[in-house]
């Protein structure tokens, strides 16, 4: 079966690990058709919008995307392309696994952790009031009438909102996963004792949707202890899914616990779209160098084979990546044991080795 998808370069350093992923996957065999599309700074240079219709149309009609990173800054009043995909195709779901692969430097030995995070709600909707707003003196009004606290004038307001809907979603997706995948348990992660309505309600949902997935464990945590534990003790954890900003800021620890942003990879999937990228930027300063580490991405194709259903091309990919890693020869800058190390090899290189772990030929 043809599996057909809109592969986004990105900029950067973007094209450069987007194409070696790309040959990689190929490598597995799986027949795929890449579907190309330019969003984000290439886009604004050839067709003077970053989301060009042709583009959002290719992600809508194929339903899976491979994306290299995009530049955030883009002077046109977006803050963010990323964010604006995530709204876009209401991607809800932020899947980003922290794994411990032989040969990437680590503080912590043993990890295999998948943090759901969800993506649209929380103090990151973007609702916020800057200091000396007509809006700002309106929603302060209310908030002072309605709770009785007083809010001092030089504060600047941002809102958070956790809903049911959102709730429920999320976490019936942390249970599929962890179902689909032969996880054993899902942790909620929430501030219910301090932030009883929001956070309550985050976590009641929880337990609501935990009695439907009888097969699989289930509790919870209070995001500060978390972090703690994560830190002390990784290895009680397994499927880890919280609201926004309590994600983002878990996500990064966990990335951190297995080496960095460098080597992460994620998902953003919403009902019916999903788009696989690596955690980490465009890195322009290194851009058309052929030098940094494709790893994440490679990754993040991967989890892309998985969602398709080719599980063993999945697999095959990311044991080939290990080993790779893990022989610590033919791999970029950043797996060597110091930064100017003379025998790193280049991101298409790194690519060849993975390549040939496949046991495919490699494409020029
Ligand atoms: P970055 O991740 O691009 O780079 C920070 C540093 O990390 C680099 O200078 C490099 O030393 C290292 N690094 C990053 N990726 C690497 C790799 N694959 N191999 C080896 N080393 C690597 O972060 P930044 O400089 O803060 O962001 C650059 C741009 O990317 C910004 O516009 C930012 O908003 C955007 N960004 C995009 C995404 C995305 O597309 N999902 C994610 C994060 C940042």
């Amino acid at each position: 079966m043809t599996h057909v998808v809109t592969l986004i370069p990105g900029d950067g350093t973007g094209p450069e690990i987007v194409e070696a992923t790309r040959r990689a996957i190929d490598a597995t065999g799986v027949d795929i058709r890449w579907d190309v599309q330019e969003i984000g700074v290439p886009a604004i240079e050839k067709h003077g919008t970053p989301f060009p219709p042709a583009a959002l149309e290719s992600v809508r009609r194929n339903t899976v995307a491979l994306k290299g990173p995009l530049t955030t800054e883009l002077g046109t009043g977006f803050r963010s392309v990323n964010v604006a995909l995530r709204k876009e195709f209401d991607l809800y779901a932020n899947l980003r696994p922290a794994k411990t692969y032989r040969g990437v430097k680590a503080p912590m030995g043993n990890v295999d952790l998948v943090i759901v995070r969800e993506n649209i709600e929380d103090l990151y909707a973007g609702i916020e009031y800057d200091i000396g707003t007509p809006e700002l003196a309106e929603v302060r009004a209310v908030i002072e009438k309605t709770s009785r606290q007083t809010i001092r004038e030089d504060a600047a307001i941002a809102i958070k909102y956790i809903s049911e809907m959102g709730s429920r979603r999320i976490v019936k997706f942390a249970f599929e996963y962890a179902r689909a995948n032969g996880r054993r348990k899902v942790t909620a992660v929430h501030k219910a004792n301090i932030m009883k309505f929001a956070d309550g309600l985050f976590l009641r949902v929880a337990r609501e949707v935990a009695q439907e997935y009888s097969d699989i464990g289930f509790e919870d945590r209070i995001v500060d202890n978390m972090c703690m534990q994560l830190v002390q003790k990784p290895d009680l954890y397994d499927v880890i899914v919280l609201p926004n900003l309590y994600g983002d800021i878990v996500s990064d620890l966990t990335a951190g616990l297995v080496g960095g942003l460098g080597v992460a990879p994620g998902a953003n999937i919403g009902e019916g779209v999903a788009v696989f990228e690596a955690i980490h930027g465009s890195a322009p300063k290194y851009a058309g160098q052929n030098k940094v580490n494709p790893m994440a991405l490679m990754l993040a194709g991967a989890l892309m084979l998985q969602h398709l259903g080719e599980r063993e091309a999945a697999e095959r990919l990311e044991r080939s990546i290990a080993a790779v890693v893990a022989e610590g020869k033919d791999v970029t800058y950043d797996l060597k044991p110091t930064r100017d190390d003379p025998t790193a090899v280049g991101t298409s290189e790194f690519a060849d080795a993975v390549i040939r772990r496949i046991g495919a030929p490699v494409h020029a």
